[in-house]
Parts: C-alpha cells; structure tokens; sequence
C-alpha cells in the first residue's frame, strides 16, 4: 500500500466505525456521543496548542484567551459537582487517577480498592496505575447478593491495614457504595478516601446517584466522557478548602502527570459542563429510568438479569447472565448480538476466573440510547432484539435489517444547547 492509500484506507476505516454506531445500538457502558457544541470547541485549533499551569501562571504567552474558557470550565465544575475545588485539565480517568494516587501517597504504601474481578478498575490494580506508583494493595470482601464491598468485612480490612488511601468506586457499577459507613474507619485510620466516579460522574452531578464528597470522600476522581457527557478527559474534584492540599491536588496533575493536556478537550468538557448546568438533571433520571426499565425488561423476555431483589439496578449499567461460571457463555452472546447490530461486552460474573474467555455475563449501559431520544418504551423494543438474537436464535443478519430501521428513528443528540446529528460527518 503506497502512502497516500494508508491514509485513504484509515480514512475510510473511520467512516465505516461511524455509520456501524450510526445503524446499531451502541450499549458499551462507558460510552457516550458528544453534543455539537462540545464538538465545535473540539475541532477547533486548540487542538494545537499549549497551555502548560494554570490559569493567569502560565510559562508561555498567547493563554489569555484560554485562560476564560478555563476559569469558566473550573466554576461550572465546582457548581456541578457542588464542591470547592475542582481541576479539569486531566487528560483521562486513568490520568486524573495516577494523580491522585501521586497526591495522596508515596512508593511503598498500601491501598485498600475494589478487585477487578469484582468490578474495580485496572487503574486500581498492580498491573495498573497503583502499581506505575509502587503502591500495594489490598482488596476489599465483597458482597455477591448486594454487588457492592462487604461494609463490615470492608471496615475490619480498613482497621488492620491502616492504608495511606481507601479507594473506592468501579466499572461495574450497579449500585451507590455504602461510602458514609466505612469512610468513618477510614478517617479513624488516617487514610484518605477516593472515590473513583469514572462510569458515574453524570448520575453524581445529576443528583441521581450517590454525593461522595459529602458522604466522606477526601478526592474524587473521574472521566469527562462516560455518563459525564463530554469530550475525552477527566477531573479531579474536592471539598476541601485547604489551599495546601488543593495546591497538592493541582500539581499532582501539572507537572506530576500531564504536560499539555488537551486544551481543545478542555473547551469541549467545559461547554459539558455549561450544557450540564441545563440539562443534566433530566438526562441522568432519564439514564437511569432507562436502566431500570431494560432490566425490567430483559427480564420478561426471559433473561437472567442479574440483583433482581435489588431492582436490578440504581445507575446507568446492567449486568446479565448467560451460562454457568467460566462457560464464556457472556463472549458468545456479544459475538451473536454484534452480529445483529448490537454492541455490549462480555463481563466477568462473581465466581468467574478467565477474562478473555470465561466471562458468562454481559454488561449493559444506557446512556448513548437515552442521549438520542430513546425512552423507557424503547427499552422494550431493545429488549424484544435481545430476545430475537439470544433466545430465538433468529438469523443475526435479519435481525440487524430491523435494529437499522429502529436506529434510524434516533438520530439526533438531545440533552444540549443546540440539538443535531448524533454521528456526524459521514459520507
Ligand atoms: C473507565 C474507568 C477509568 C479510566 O478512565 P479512562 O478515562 O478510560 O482512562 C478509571 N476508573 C474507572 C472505575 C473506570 O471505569
């Protein structure tokens, strides 16, 4: 391939990603689409630019302009997730994390976290950022009926370990963490609690979800661009008025972990955040009746949804099953449903031990459906292709005919200043 080819061949490759979410129903939790407006401040030339410190001390000239667009971004964050300090430079959740884990610990320290297998991110792993730190980590018990950390199992580990930081908040993420009971033993022991709202952020600012910094959290940390509507990137929020600590804070981001970080996105997350201001508290009771209603749903169709006793959930995720433990049952059914033009995960369930080929679950989000228009009756009929796909056993293909006709309904991005196409620019 000569060069020119290369390109044109990446070039298509990228239109062909856009129209396959364009025609489908995108249900990766951690996804979203951005709105127009965040999408002009995207594609704009900040792209270019650098603006290394923060706003009014910078080390180069030309920032006055950014500096608005910062200071703006900084007081709407603050407002949003109602706290006192709030810092938007962070270029991802695995970033804003590395941050804080540089903040509030030294190498050779021990954290308490979530295990992946029961949901935490790789972030808080060893192979992950806590491991990037040379911190050691001990997990939490948890508890399988309730999918969340055991509280009392989860305070006797705080008091023994006596971690620097007790972390908390995952990527499967069905219910609110018990914060407030075990941040007390946290604090006992000195620790500092971090919550990681990376999947939950837009249902925390939205006033769905669970209030961390109020129920004991010393930092929390985040991506822009999972519930949280924005462009690519991440936060880090306080509500502590320590200058000391907030100053911590600040350069555990700039110089500790970003140098330019991606001035164009933090226009993009500040227009968000604007938007947010007006439409986030609808969007977030809107994602999670949405939630709520496909378990429901699933569920009627047949499906073994998973913490029925619960609800089946109280955020934008759910999870299902679909074979015995390590039958990589949950692989097949993505391959099936990706064939029928949707797209989901597999996921580990409790007791499963292969990731890349034993998970028997799926897991679901539905914020980019409800984003486009989709409501708690259109779950009905996403479910209704769940069931064609899975427990009909029709043709994928005939399937994918109908889903592209149902998408093609649910085509605007909703929830903003400026409604327009959901998937842009495409030939
Ligand atoms: C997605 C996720 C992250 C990482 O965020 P990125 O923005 O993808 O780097 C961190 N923590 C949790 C709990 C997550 O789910």
């Amino acid at each position: 391939m000569d060069a020119r080819a290369q390109a044109d061949a990446i070039l298509d490759a990228v239109d062909k990603s856009g129209r396959l979410y364009r025609d489908s129903i995108p249900m990766i939790a951690s996804e979203n689409i951005i709105s127009p407006l965040v999408a002009k401040a995207v594609n704009s030339d900040l792209h270019g630019r650098y603006a290394e410190g923060l706003p009014g001390k910078r080390y180069y000239q030309g920032c006055d302009d950014f500096d608005t667009i910062e200071n703006i971004g900084i007081e709407s964050a603050k407002r949003v997730f109602n706290c006192q300090f709030a810092n938007i430079q962070s270029i991802s959740g695995t970033v804003s994390n590395m941050a804080a884990l540089k903040a509030l610990a030294k190498p050779g320290d021990t954290i308490t976290a979530v295990s992946t297998a029961d949901g935490g991110h790789i972030s808080h792993a060893r192979m992950g950022a806590v491991g990037v730190r040379g911190l050691n980590v001990v997990t939490y018990p948890w508890d399988e009926e309730r999918m969340e950390p055991d509280i009392d199992a989860a305070c006797e580990i705080i008091r023994q370990t006596k971690p620097e930081i007790a972390l908390f908040g995952q990527s499967v993420f069905l219910f609110p963490t018990p914060l407030q009971e075990i941040a007390d033993a946290a604090h006992e022991v000195g620790a500092k609690v971090m919550y990681d709202g990376a999947h939950v952020l837009g249902l925390i600012a939205g006033g769905q979800f669970q209030d961390p910094l109020r129920e004991g959290a010393d930092v929390m940390t985040g991506s822009s661009h999972k519930t949280f509507p924005g462009s690519q990137g991440g936060f880090m929020l306080s509500n502590s008025d320590d200058e000391k600590f907030q100053r911590k804070l600040n350069n555990s981001i700039f110089p500790g972990t970003c140098s330019s970080y991606h001035l164009h996105h933090v226009a993009g997350k500040a227009v968000a955040l604007a938007e947010f201001e007006a439409f986030g508290v609808d969007y977030a009771r809107d994602i999670i009746a949405n939630a709520k209603a496909l378990g429901t749903a699933l569920a009627e169709e047949g499906f073994d949804v998973i913490a029925e006793d619960r609800g089946y959930t109280a955020s934008h995720q759910i999870l299902t099953r679909h074979g015995g433990i390590d039958s990589g049952a949950g692989l097949r059914a993505a391959a099936t449903l990706e064939d029928a033009g949707i797209i989901t995960n597999m996921n580990m369930l409790p007791g499963d031990t292969k990731a890349m080929t034993g998970p028997s679950g799926l897991r679901l989000g539905v914020p980019e459906l409800t984003r486009v228009g989709m409501g708690t009756d259109e779950m009905k009929d996403v479910a209704r292709f769940f069931a064609r796909a899975l427990i009909a056993a029709e043709d994928p293909a005939s399937v994918k005919k109908d889903v592209a006709d149902f998408k093609s309904n649910y085509q605007t991005v909703k929830y903003c200043f400026e409604e327009g196409p959901a998937y842009p620019n495409l030939d």
